[in-house]
């Protein structure tokens, strides 16, 4: 199938995870919260669930909001406070949220999950039934990972990781990842003018992993290496993922529509796919 087959097909997409990183959700000069893009993405969501679609947001922002609140400069490096920055700033998230999905009537939940609600089987059914009955009652989940709770040892640390997880835990068949960067790139575009953007990832080989570790974004934990990941995880499990550029919220219409946006990795589902596979390594073994 070529590029323009794939892309087609997204308009057929029926269980979306949009992932929204800080650093499209806050004004870069102030690292306080875009109302402007965070009502519109609200719109856009609503109307996909509208439209027929279940949809999924998986959030950042926490830290950054909490940190804007609490008047705290710059990053936390101690993990209490980062945490404390979290808790704070979660509860803020959602205020805004809820009150934005309200405007349209829309329902929202919020799912706070750890590493460790993944790597339990037990937890692990746990939150795909909640999730089910939260897609049947119509009502859009909003996922972060629960960073209060999570620690070194077992966090996923970066939201890309997280919506594959939760994009292979509810079956999606599609992820998209708003960054603040169109997609993967051949070559850092900030520091090699030469560098083109890759459009069409047809599998995630060796090469493309290179290249993920050479593009990486200024704010968020994120970076292109774990959004390779993320795809790694997303195509394995049968949901094909777009990165693309969380500038413009209309991004999200565009891909659904689609029209050649960001990077589009097709999900090839591999017949022996495991979640299991993905949650542990050798830094985090099975216990
Ligand atoms: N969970 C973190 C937060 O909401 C962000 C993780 C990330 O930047 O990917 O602040």
């Amino acid at each position: 199938m070529t590029e323009k087959e794939y892309r087609d097909k997204l308009k057929e997409k029926q269980r979306i995870v949009v992932k929204i990183g800080s650093s499209s959700l806050t004004h870069m000069e102030t690292g306080k919260i875009n109302l402007e893009k965070m009502e519109r993405l609200v719109r856009v969501l609503t109307d996909l669930l509208n439209g027929g679609r279940e949809v999924v947001l998986v959030t950042s922002g926490a830290v950054a909001a909490g940190r804007k609140t609490l008047q705290i400069a710059g990053r936390p490096e101690e993990k209490s406070v980062k945490q404390a920055c979290a808790a704070v700033g979660q509860a803020r998230l959602m205020m805004l949220y809820q009150k934005l999905f309200a405007e349209y009537n829309q329902v929202t939940a919020q799912i706070l999950l750890t590493k460790y609600t993944m790597i339990n089987a037990v937890s692990r059914e746990n939150a795909v039934n909640t999730f089910r009955e939260l897609a049947k009652m119509k009502v859009i989940p909003i996922v972060n990972e629960n960073d209060t709770v999570s620690t070194d040892e077992i966090e996923f640390g970066d939201n890309d990781t997280l919506s594959a997880l939760v994009a292979a835990l509810i079956k999606a068949d599609l992820l998209i990842l708003l960054s603040d960067i169109d997609g993967l790139y051949t070559d850092d575009p900030r520091k090699n003018k030469e560098a083109g953007l890759v459009t069409f990832v047809p599998a995630v080989t060796k090469e493309i992993l290179a290249m993920g570790k050479g593009a990486g974004t200024s704010v968020g934990t994120g970076g292109m290496s774990s959004k390779i990941t993320a795809a790694k995880i997303a195509v394995g499990c049968g949901a094909d993922m777009v990165i693309a550029n969380g500038e413009d919220i209309g991004n999200i219409r565009k891909i659904m529509e689609g029209k050649s946006i960001g990077t589009l990795f097709p999900a090839h589902r591999a017949e022996d796919f495991k979640l299991e596979d993905y949650l542990y390594t050798a830094q985090y073994p099975k216990y």
